[in-house]
């Protein structure tokens, strides 16, 4: 018999969440407002549909630890949420780059309905982050008003990306990254994986426990050798390359201007995994490089760049064509509305892509100064590397790798403050790779 993924059982490593949204429900104590709190990949959305489905369940289960209920899994109702065919579980997702007033309003209107199927309304909106100051006012109306079937869920960065209006309504759930030995052992335990491979499938998603649990769904296996500075680097340009490609198909096969939108509004959740894989081997022969070729840092910053810059015109392209194809469906307010929005997600896709390198090497410096600090393996996140980690911390100073770690953080805060890219990449190259050996 087919069971729901969505169940709270389901939910890895955020035991308070589960057991606090459980507890309210045997009490029959439910919140209008929850606020679902925490970083991305750290399981919010996944829990969220799991209480919705708890919630609508026709036969709720004691299968929680102390005997606490969850969703049966089986009934109508949570096949139904799994399926995201349930009338009265709606899950509110940005129109373009925003959640707007018009999207708020059309839940205004749902929300003085009766449920049809269900005991309860349910909206999830994900993220919060999303809505703007017209539709953040106008949900806060809504919560004032809302009858008492009506649940609402947040998903949000923290509860500092809510308006204090709408968080002192709420009850705050807050969703913890969970630690690295305990993430790793999860993996073992849930997917047969040997440690090894639990570690370097962790050490792969940057340490985002959700992404982690993707690529270890997907069985997927790649040749994983130390590779040297050049071929490295090679790789890496070409995976990047190759990711380029991947999104600009999937743009071209995009049914229209709204599906677009919702893709570059997705931009930054999308994973690469060869991609992911590459930057992580090629930080590593960074790191580990006695001395890099002066001319290196000015050579790779204009490459990675012009890649990146070839990546977002072809997808600027594939939006002109569809804006064109449009055009007479939106006002020419909305039309220049849209074009800035791409464009800002678009430069927020290239500096995301500047920031996931640079926090790259920050990792492999944080780990050398962990094991430094304590020689506590279960604190490194690229514990399959583990002797290059001992490596690094034994060649370098506490004071260097501390000194490196400031310079890395004080770079990603420049590139989010739109100082020139390739001065900061050339920046943190020439640091880190020393003088030519
Ligand atoms: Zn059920």
């Amino acid at each position: 018999m087919h069971v729901s993924k969505f169940c709270l059982k389901n939910i890895l490593l955020q035991e308070a969440p589960v057991s606090h949204l459980s507890g309210s429900f045997a009490n029959g104590r439910i919140s209008q407002t929850y606020l679902f709190s925490g970083l991305k990949s750290t399981g919010r959305f996944r829990t969220a549909l799991s209480f919705a489905s708890l919630l609508q369940c026709q036969s709720p289960v004691r299968d929680l630890a102390e005997n606490l209920p969850d969703a049966c899994g089986v009934c109508d109702s949570c096949r139904r949420i799994e399926a995201g065919s349930h009338p009265d579980v709606r899950h509110i997702t940005p129109d373009g780059y925003e959640i707007r007033i018009d999207q708020v309003r059309a839940m205004q209107e749902t929300a003085v309905l009766k449920p049809t199927m269900g005991n309860w309304q349910i909206f999830i909106i994900d993220p919060a982050d999303r809505l703007n100051t017209f539709s953040a006012n106008s949900l806060l109306k809504i919560l004032e008003e809302a009858p008492s079937y009506v649940v609402f869920i947040l998903i949000a960065g923290g509860t500092s990306a809510v308006l204090p209006t709408i968080l002192s309504r709420s009850e705050i759930v807050r969703f913890q990254v969970p630690s690295h030995e305990s993430a790793r052992q999860q993996l073992v335990k849930s997917y047969s994986l040997t440690p090894q491979q639990a570690s370097r499938i962790y050490s792969w998603s940057e340490g985002r426990f959700g992404s982690a649990v993707s690529l270890a769904a997907e069985d997927f296996q790649l040749k994983h050798e130390p590779a040297g500075i050049s071929e490295s680097h090679a790789d890496f340009l070409n995976e990047l390359e190759g990711f380029s490609l991947d999104l600009q198909s999937r743009f071209d096969e995009a049914g229209g201007l709204d599906e677009a939108l919702r893709m570059v509004a997705d931009l930054e959740n999308g994973m690469f995994v060869p991609l992911q894989v590459a930057r992580k081997e090629f930080c590593r022969s960074l790191v580990m490089s006695a001395g890099l070729p002066a001319s290196f840092p000015l050579m790779f910053s204009q490459m990675f760049l012009d890649r990146l810059d070839q990546a977002k015109k072809q997808i600027r392209r594939t939006f002109d064509g569809l804006m064109t194809d449009a055009r007479s469906a939106y006002s020419p307010a909305m039309i220049k509305e849209i074009d800035a929005q791409i464009n800002s997600a678009l430069s927020a896709w290239v500096l995301g892509q500047v920031g996931e390198l640079f926090s790259g090497l920050f990792n492999w410096y944080s780990d050398a100064l962990r094991w430094a600090g304590s020689e506590d393996e279960t604190l490194l996140l690229n514990l399959d590397r583990k002797d290059d980690i001992i490596t690094l911390a034994e060649v370098d100073s506490i004071d260097l790798l501390r000194q490196r770690i400031g310079m890395l953080e004080e770079s990603i805060y420049l590139i989010n403050r739109y100082v020139q890219p390739s001065l900061v990449i050339e920046n943190v190259l020439t640091q880190i790779g020393g003088p030519e050996a």
